[in-house]
């Protein structure tokens, strides 16, 4: 029989495996908290089960999917990544930011990446495979646990590293929810922030979940020649039509977006791209994170200088479109925005 990965069961699913080993129900809610609340890895931790049921959980139960291979921190300390193995060989990396009043933690959601934008060290390297909801959370448990021996917690987990989460639609929601059960680990919807490069119709699938979590999404241009030659899926959803999705998202969730836009040298940095930046966003509840591209092998550019962006920044304040620049991190060990990629150079 082939092992399956625990955080991948619902507490119903976990309470009819403990029911078919003829236990008492209230197990399943003693493994959940073991799980959930004491980030326990290993069945041999809990000391409420009797022998019997820690050796079938062993025997049923994966409950360390990542093998962690190299970790690296940066100068400052404040970002650090953990480059794992999963079973069957596939890589992902994951970051912890730590911020004067919050840790964030960047969690992947495939290993590598299919849709392929020219400038992302994960596009670059191509799509390995899905990651299951179980392994989604396991990423999460995984810092929770370190974090908690500086009695320390993390406040907030993007969906922000290898991967597209929206491909992966399923597993990404399934792991939110999971993570959200107040009997469990307990993370408030709105602590989640997922990020898009513009999947229209699973934009406004997630608008209808009725959830808090915050939408992120990637545009990077104003005009569809130019996102279209950086961001390839651009072809099969256009600028309006993103746009066009996120305001119905917003219209049903009364929540704010936020846009992604990685400043790229003499590509999308112009005034005029400002300008037609701010026309598609006018009046709508959102944010602009503005990111001077961060350098990747695979594509031969990086952001502008300083004064670029500024001069970007003012014509969307003068539009009155709330915009900031958002601060590097990590860049020297790679876990900048878009950076994630296997490098064992880097990594050894
Ligand atoms: N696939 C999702 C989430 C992962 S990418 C998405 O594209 O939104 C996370 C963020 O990093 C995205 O906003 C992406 O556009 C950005 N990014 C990718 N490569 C980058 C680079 N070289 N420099 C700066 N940001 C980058
Ligand atoms: Fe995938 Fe996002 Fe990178 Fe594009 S930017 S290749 S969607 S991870």
């Amino acid at each position: 029989m082939t092992k399956k990965l625990i955080y991948d069961l619902t507490l119903d699913e976990l309470t009819h495996w403990v029911s078919k080993q003829g236990e008492p129900k209230y197990r399943a809610a003693q493994i959940w908290e073991g799980l959930y609340k004491q980030y326990y890895s290993d069945p041999a931790s809990y000391s409420n089960l009797s022998k019997t049921l820690k050796k079938r959980l062993d025997q049923a139960f994966i409950f360390s999917p990542l093998m962690p291979s190299a970790t690296l921190s940066s100068r400052d300390g404040n970002t650090g990544k953990t480059l794992f193995e999963l079973s069957g060989g596939a890589r992902i990396e994951t970051v912890l930011m730590r911020y004067t009043s919050r840790n964030s933690l960047c969690v992947s959601t495939q290993s590598g990446c299919a849709m392929g934008c020219t400038f992302c060290a994960t596009g670059q390297m191509g799509f390995t495979r899905h990651l299951s909801s179980g392994e989604i959370i396991a990423q999460v448990l995984y810092y929770a646990n370190i974090l908690r021996q500086s009695s320390e917690s993390l406040t907030n987990v993007v969906f922000m590293g290898m991967g597209e989460p929206f491909q992966n639609y399923d597993a990404c929601l399934d792991a939110i929810r999971r993570l959200n059960d107040p009997d469990g680990f307990n993370m408030g919807a709105r602590r989640f922030t997922i990020s898009t490069v513009g999947i229209v119709p699973k934009i406004k699938k997630f608008a209808d979940e009725g959830l808090q979590v915050n939408l992120a999404i990637s545009l990077h241009a104003a005009d569809n020649a130019t996102r279209s030659s950086l961001v390839p899926i651009n072809r099969m959803y256009p600028i309006e039509k993103v746009i066009g999705a996120c305001k119905y998202y917003i219209q049903k969730t009364n929540r704010r977006v936020s846009f992604e836009y990685g400043l790229i040298n003499g590509v999308n940095d112009s005034n005029l791209q400002a300008m037609a930046l701010g026309d598609h966003l006018k009046g709508m509840l959102c944010h602009v994170n503005l990111i001077a591209l961060n350098p990747t092998d695979g594509f031969d550019n990086t952001g502008p200088k300083q004064e670029r962006i500024d001069a970007f920044l003012q014509i969307l304040t003068a539009k009155k479109i709330q915009a900031t620049v958002r601060t590097r991190r990590g860049i020297e060990i790679q876990a900048g925005c878009g950076q994630l990629a296997y490098q064992q150079s880097n990594m050894l």
